[in-house]
């Protein structure tokens, strides 16, 4: 299974518009990071987590061909606004399943009302199947099967996901022992750390580095990073073995 790392940025990506921050003015292609999504493939199947608002940036730039289906981890807008770029894929493959908690799918139809339209449909609308994602209830995508994680988004239940060895957390501040149960033996983690400051809905980088101690991954690569984290050649020198901060397009097989 290759896993492409489309963004790895917190919500408003890096730089941050208007920002002389010195992450933001950096030159480092590696301090450049979209809203976080993953592409994850294998054989000919093609899926991605999260849509944001760097969609179709994200696609050209990975030069992807297909999306079998898109999993959601929840309905921020940094995870979904990118929702109206599926059309070319649309046009070459027909509806697009997404896949997603029941409070995600009825929040996508309120704010994407037209692409959820049936009657007096506008032709060139994004098409989509809504498959709901229910905690405990795995699900196959391809001819493999994804593993629900309910995670805690500070009071917001969200899902990440588990496929085979590898599991796709983001946006967690807390999560239950009976969901850290389900993280047992994997041989890649990517997990958020926002930053060394404490935040509310999202772990910062200790309380991310605890988790790790805890689920023991294999390796480990950290997501959804604020500028104020640091420049990535820095924070990346002063992290444990085995646990990297990911970056924009970095590519790893598992
Ligand atoms: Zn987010």
């Amino acid at each position: 299974m290759n896993v492409y790392f489309l963004g790895t940025g917190t919500s408003q990506g890096i730089p941050v518009i208007g920002s002389n921050h010195p992450v933001c003015l950096s030159t480092d292609l590696k301090d450049k990071r979209l809203r976080v999504s993953v592409w994850i493939s294998w054989e000919n199947y093609s899926y991605i987590i999260d849509c944001g608002p760097d969609f179709r940036q994200q696609m050209l730039v990975s030069k992807c061909q297909k999306v079998d289906g898109i999993l959601f981890t929840h309905e921020h807008a940094d995870h979904t606004a990118g929702m109206d770029d599926i059309r070319p894929f649309n046009f070459k493959q027909g509806e697009i399943p997404i896949f997603a908690h029941n409070r995600v799918i009825e929040n996508l139809i309120k704010r994407f009302d037209y692409i959820f339209e049936t009657k007096n449909r506008y032709p060139g609308a994004p098409s989509v199947k809504t498959i709901e994602v229910v905690n405990n209830y795995p699900f196959a995508i391809g001819n493999k099967t994804a593993i629900p994680i309910n995670v805690m988004h500070g009071n917001l239940p969200i899902f990440g996901y588990r496929i085979d060895d590898f599991a796709y957390l983001t946006d967690v501040k807390t999560i239950e022992k009976s969901e850290r149960d389900k993280l047992k033996n994997l041989k890649v983690l990517v997990v958020n750390a926002l930053r060394e400051e404490h935040h509310n809905t999202h772990f910062n980088l200790q309380e991310a580095l605890d988790f790790i101690d805890l689920i023991q991954p294999q390796k480990t690569y950290i997501t959804h990073i604020s500028h104020v984290l640091g420049f990535h050649e820095e924070v990346q020198q002063k992290l444990p073995k085995n646990v990297y901060l990911a970056y924009d397009n970095l590519e790893i097989t598992i």
